[in-house]
């Protein structure tokens, strides 16, 4: 079944509920017209509806494959969409002009967190994670950190992760093992294995840049030995380009339930198995032993965006409850009729759709 983005809802709740035109006003926000936010959720909901929703079922069957050199190959349709969705300029509806972004208020961008997620919620699980590398790096990178990587993030050139699990540490990030030792040259070597990476390794961008916790030699026990690195797939050359293969590998990834287009890879750090010898390379992101303070960024634009998946993913059920109930033939009508109606038509059913609706749009004023 098809989906069709609730655009007039959504407009609803940004005019009327949060006030769009008071929040135009704001400096940095004159751009969020009515007219710009028309024009984005109509061309945001022909994407969603044309290019993205067509490849949730047949992703999920087909699944991500990481292949034997450990690279990883996404479903078929996964890599032009996300072409696409670069080109389009939707990574960076919300963050700075000066990046390559359009400077939109959030507001606007999470209609577009809502749309893509009901069409296709392994694909936007990748658009997630860059979204929290690019945070995290806006307030904690250094100049020269955003220059080199922020353009490209924010272009959908290159995308995000953000690397916390490891085997022995999931809820209790105090028990992160992975190493990353001074090289005296500014940079340091990453060592460990981290495990449920969403989109860890894929093919759909030129580089990933991963953002990975791990403690240096000197960091204490617990949570404040903790700090945060830049790791990418492949080194940033001076100019830009891209260079040498970085020591960092997909080992598997996870069999799960769902989702299956979205690759949570297993990665190991170290193995000595790209070009630049033993170790990956890595730059610290802000002050030695804040790592988590930092994550706490990454973490947060990831909560609000899986808040949004429930918001998505209740109103693609509505959407395939209302098509079941037009389409299903079952029972006579409650006033009488000479035959079986279609189920819409039963005064309970629709009680259900109602309460299915108003609950939605509850949750994404909400939101
Ligand atoms: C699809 C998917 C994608 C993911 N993507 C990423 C990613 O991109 N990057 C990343 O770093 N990680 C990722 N993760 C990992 C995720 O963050 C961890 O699964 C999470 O931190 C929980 O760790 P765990 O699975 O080891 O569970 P555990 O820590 O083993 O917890 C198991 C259960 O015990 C409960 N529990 C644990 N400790 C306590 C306690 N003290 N009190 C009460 N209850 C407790 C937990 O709530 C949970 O219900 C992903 C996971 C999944 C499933």
């Amino acid at each position: 079944m098809s989906y069709s983005a609730p655009v007039r809802d959504m407009k609803f709740v940004i005019t009327e509920l949060a006030g769009l035109n008071a929040i135009n006003k704001l400096p940095g926000c004159e751009d969020a017209t009515e007219e710009t936010v028309d024009a984005i959720l109509e061309e945001n909901a022909r994407f969603c509806g044309e290019v993205l929703a067509p490849l949730n079922w047949s992703g999920d069957v087909e699944h991500s494959v990481r292949n034997a050199d450990g690279s990883v190959t996404t479903p078929k349709g996964f890599k032009e969409a996300f072409r696409q969705f670069a080109e389009g300029g939707w990574q960076g509806l919300h963050f700075p002009a000066d990046y390559g972004g359009q400077g939109l208020p959030k507001l606007v961008a999470t209609t577009g967190i809502e749309m893509i997620n009901s069409a296709n919620l392994s694909f936007a699980l990748c658009p997630l994670l860059s979204d929290g590398a690019i945070e995290a790096l806006l307030l904690t990178g250094t100049e020269a950190q955003r220059e080199t990587y922020l353009h490209k993030l924010v272009a959908g050139r290159w995308t995000g992760t953000m690397n916390l699990t490891e085997p022995q540490a999931g809820s209790d990030l105090s028990l992160v093992r992975s190493r990353a030792v001074p090289q005296g040259d500014g940079s340091f070597r990453v060592f460990g294995q981290k495990i449920f990476i969403t989109y860890g390794e894929h093919d759909m961008a030129e580089n990933i840049v991963h953002l990975v916790l791990a403690r240096t030699p000197t960091a204490p026990e617990g949570v404040k030995g903790i700090s945060l690195f830049i790791v990418p797939k492949f080194l940033v050359n001076a100019d830009g380009s891209l260079g040498r293969r970085n020591d960092v590998f997909c080992a598997s990834i996870e069999h799960k339930l769902g989702i299956k287009a979205s690759p949570t890879a297993v990665l190991v750090y170290g193995d000595d198995k790209g070009e630049v010898g033993e170790g990956a390379i890595g730059y610290l992101v802000g002050e030695e032993n804040r790592g988590l303070e930092y994550m706490f960024i990454m973490m947060n634009a990831a909560r609000f965006a899986v808040g949004m998946q429930g918001v998505a993913v209740a109103e693609r059920a509505y959407q395939k409850a209302v098509a079941f109930a037009r389409e299903r033939v079952q029972s006579r009508a409650v006033e009488g009729s000479a035959a079986a109606v279609t189920i819409i038509r039963h005064p309970d059913v629709r009680r259900m759709l109602m309460t299915m609706s108003a609950l939605n749009e509850a949750a994404r004023a909400y939101a």
